[in-house]
C-alpha cells in the first residue's frame, strides 16, 4: 500500500509549492524509495492544453503526450522519472468521469453528489496512480490557495484519506508565505496563522510547514507559526530565497525534514546521498563564464511561459560551467518598432527562438531571425521557431515572397509550413495536436546526428500542429538548408544551415527531457556553440 504525501498553499500562489513538492519528493527517494508525484489543478479545464501560457505557465508535455500543469516538468527533473498524463489531475477530468459513469448509469438511482461521489471519485485517482507506478510514497500537491472554492472537493478527498488510511500513512505539508515588511524588517506571520486556521477549518491541521520568505524564518517568526499553527516548532521548515531550485531540497534536508518525514510516514531512516545535487549547485554558484542569449518570444512578459526552455539551458550551462543570462526580446515590441533587434546584437552571444502560436509577433520574428542568421549569430529555433526560420529562408533567400505558415496565412501562394495531414479535419482543439514522445530519424554526418552521438534515430517530445511542408526541401537544400531529421511520416523535423556553428531548429521541444543531471544534447551543443562563437 501506498502512503501520501499532500502538499497545499497559503496566502497567495506562486510560492514555489511545485518545486517544495518535487524536493520532498527527492528526500524520499533518496531514502530508496519508490516515489511518484501527482498534480492537482482544480480548475475545469480537462488540461492545460488549451490554456493561454499568460494564465497558467509553459504547458508541459509528457511522454505519452499528456498536456499537463508545468509542476509536473519539476516532478520528473527532480526525481529523473518520467511521468504520465495520469499525473495531473483537474476538476475537468474528475468532473467528466463522474458525469460519464452517472450517463452509464453506475450511480443505480442515486443522487450523485460532490460528497461522496466525487470526492470518492478524486481518492480513486488518486490511488490508482499510486498503484501504477508501485510507489512508496505518493506525494500529491493540491494546486492553489486554500480557500479556493475549486479546491474544496479535493481538500475534502485530502481529509478523507487521512481518517480512511490513517495518520501514518497520509501527511500533510502546507506552503505559506512569510511575508517581510520593508518598512519594520519583520517576518510577518499572520497571514500564514490564517491560512492554517482555514485549513483546519476544513478539518486538516498540518504535520509539517514549509514557510516562504525572503530571508531565514527567525526564531520569534517560528515560534508564532508553532503556536498558533498547533505544531511543533521543529515541523516548521525555513524555505528562503534561494539562487538555484535544486538547492531547496539540500536546505530542507539541513534543517531535519527528511527525518520527520521518514517518523511521520513510519519509514525507515536511510541517510540520503545527495552528492549529485550539492555538486549540481556549487557548480551553479560559481559558473566559469557567463552567456547572454536573447529570447525571442511573444510571452516573455511572464518567463514561466518558457520554463522547461530555461531548465534546460541551465542544465547544459551548468554542465559546462556556464551560466546562461537571459534577454528576453518581446516579439510584439519587435514587430511594432518598440524596439529593434540591432540594439540586442551587440549584447548577445545568441539567440533562442521560442515556440508558439498564432499570428501575434510573428513579422518581428520572422524579421529578427533574418538579421541574425545575416549576422551569422548561433540560432537554435524550437518547435514554432523552426517554422519561422524556414519561413524567413523562404521569403529572403529562396525569393519566395509572402512565403508563410497556413496557421498564419491559409492563403499563401508558398506554404512552406502546412498543417499536418493527420490534423486535416480536426475541429476539436483540446488533446488533438500531433503530441508526445515520438522518434525522429536523423541524417548521418549532420550536425543533429553528431550532437546526439551519431545515433540513427532519438525519441523527443512534440506538440505542433503543422509542419514542413517537403515540397520545398530541394529549394532549402540547394542552399545550404538542409534537413537532418526527419519524423516516421517523412516531413522534415531538423534543419540546419550548412557550415555553420550553429544555425538549427528543431519541431520537438528537447526540453522537455532535459535533466539536470542529465541535459539535452540540443542545448548543450547550442551553449558550447555560443562559447567557441568569435563574437564572444
Ligand atoms: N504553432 C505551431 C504548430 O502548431 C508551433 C507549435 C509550437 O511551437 N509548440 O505547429
Amino acid at each position: 500500500m501506498s502512503k501520501y504525501v499532500f502538499v497545499t498553499g497559503g496566502v497567495l500562489s506562486g510560492l514555489g509549492k511545485g518545486v517544495t513538492a518535487a524536493s520532498i519528493a527527492l528526500l524520499i527517494k533518496s531514502m530508496g524509495y519508490s516515489v511518484t508525484a501527482i498534480k492537482i489543478d482544480p480548475y475545469v479545464n480537462v488540461d492545460a492544453g488549451t490554456m493561454n501560457p499568460y494564465m497558467h505557465g509553459e504547458v508541459f508535455v509528457t511522454e505519452d503526450g499528456g498536456e499537463t500543469d508545468l509542476d509536473i516538468g519539476h516532478y520528473e527533473r527532480f526525481l529523473d522519472i518520467n511521468l504520465s498524463r495520469d499525473n495531473n489531475i483537474t476538476t475537468g477530468k474528475i468532473y467528466s468521469i463522474v458525469i460519464e459513469k452517472e450517463r452509464r448509469g453506475d450511480f443505480l438511482g442515486q443522487t450523485v453528489q460532490i460528497i461522496p461521489h466525487v470526492t470518492d471519485e478524486i481518492k480513486h485517482q488518486i490511488e490508482l496512480i499510486a498503484k501504477k507506478y508501485g510507489s512508496d510514497v505518493a506525494i500529491v500537491e493540491i494546486g492553489g490557495t486554500v480557500g479556493d472554492i475549486e479546491g474544496l472537493p479535493f481538500l475534502e478527498a485530502a481529509r478523507q484519506l487521512r481518517l480512511e488510511k490513517g495518520s501514518e500513512n497520509v501527511l500533510f505539508t502546507h506552503v505559506v508565505l512569510v511575508p517581510r515588511l520593508s518598512t519594520l524588517g519583520e517576518l510577518k506571520t499572520k497571514p500564514a496563522q490564517h491560512s492554517m486556521q482555514e485549513l483546519r477549518r476544513i478539518g486538516i491541521q498540518p504535520d509539517i510547514l514549509v514557510a516562504r520568505s525572503s530571508i531565514p524564518l527567525t526564531n520569534e517568526a517560528r515560534k508564532k507559526l508553532s503556536l498558533f499553527g498547533n505544531l511543533p516548532p521543529s515541523h516548521i521548515f525555513s524555505n528562503p530565497d534561494v539562487d538555484v531550485i535544486y538547492e531547496v531540497p539540500l536546505r530542507l534536508h539541513e534543517q531535519g525534514l527528511t527525518k520527520i518525514l521518514s517518523e511521520k510516514l513510519g519509514l525507515k531512516y536511510v541517510e540520503p546521498d545527495l552528492s549529485p545535487w550539492v555538486e549540481y549547485v556549487e557548480k551553479f554558484s560559481k559558473p566559469e563564464r557567463r552567456v547572454k542569449i536573447g529570447m525571442v518570444g511573444k510571452y516573455t512578459r511572464l518567463t514561466d511561459s518558457y520554463l522547461s526552455i530555461i531548465e534546460a539551458l541551465n542544465h547544459s550551462g551548468t554542465l559546462l560551467k556556464v551560466r546562461p543570462e537571459f534577454i528576453w526580446i518581446e516579439a510584439t515590441d519587435l514587430e511594432r518598432g518598440i524596439i529593434d533587434i540591432r540594439d540586442f546584437m551587440n549584447s548577445i552571444e545568441g539567440a533562442v527562438v521560442l515556440p508558439g502560436f498564432g499570428e501575434r509577433g510573428v513579422e518581428g520574428k520572422i524579421n529578427a531571425i533574418k538579421i541574425l542568421r545575416e549576422a551569422e549569430i548561433p540560432v537554435l529555433g524550437i518547435c514554432f521557431g523552426l517554422q519561422l526560420m524556414v519561413i524567413e529562408f523562404a521569403r529572403n533567400v529562396l525569393g519566395l515572397d509572402d512565403a508563410h505558415t497556413t496557421e498564419v496565412n491559409p492563403q499563401t501562394p508558398h506554404p512552406v509550413v502546412d498543417l499536418l495531414s493527420s490534423q486535416k479535419g480536426t475541429i476539436v482543439k483540446g488533446g488533438t495536436m500531433r503530441l508526445g514522445s515520438l522518434d525522429v530519424r536523423l541524417v548521418p554526418s549532420t550536425l543533429a546526428w553528431r550532437i546526439y552521438g551519431g545515433v540513427d534515430v532519438v525519441r523527443e517530445r512534440h506538440r505542433h500542429r503543422y509542419q514542413i511542408n517537403p515540397a520545398y526541401l530541394s529549394a532549402f537544400e540547394k542552399n545550404d538548408f538542409i534537413a537532418s531529421g526527419f519524423s516516421v511520416e517523412g516531413f522534415p523535423e531538423i534543419m540546419e544551415l550548412r557550415n555553420r556553428k550553429f544555425y538549427l531548429g528543431v519541431q520537438f521541444h528537447p526540453e522537455f527531457k532535459s535533466r539536470p543531471l542529465r541535459p539535452s544534447p540540443i542545448f548543450t551543443a547550442f551553449i558550447n556553440a555560443l562559447l567557441t562563437h568569435p563574437t564572444s
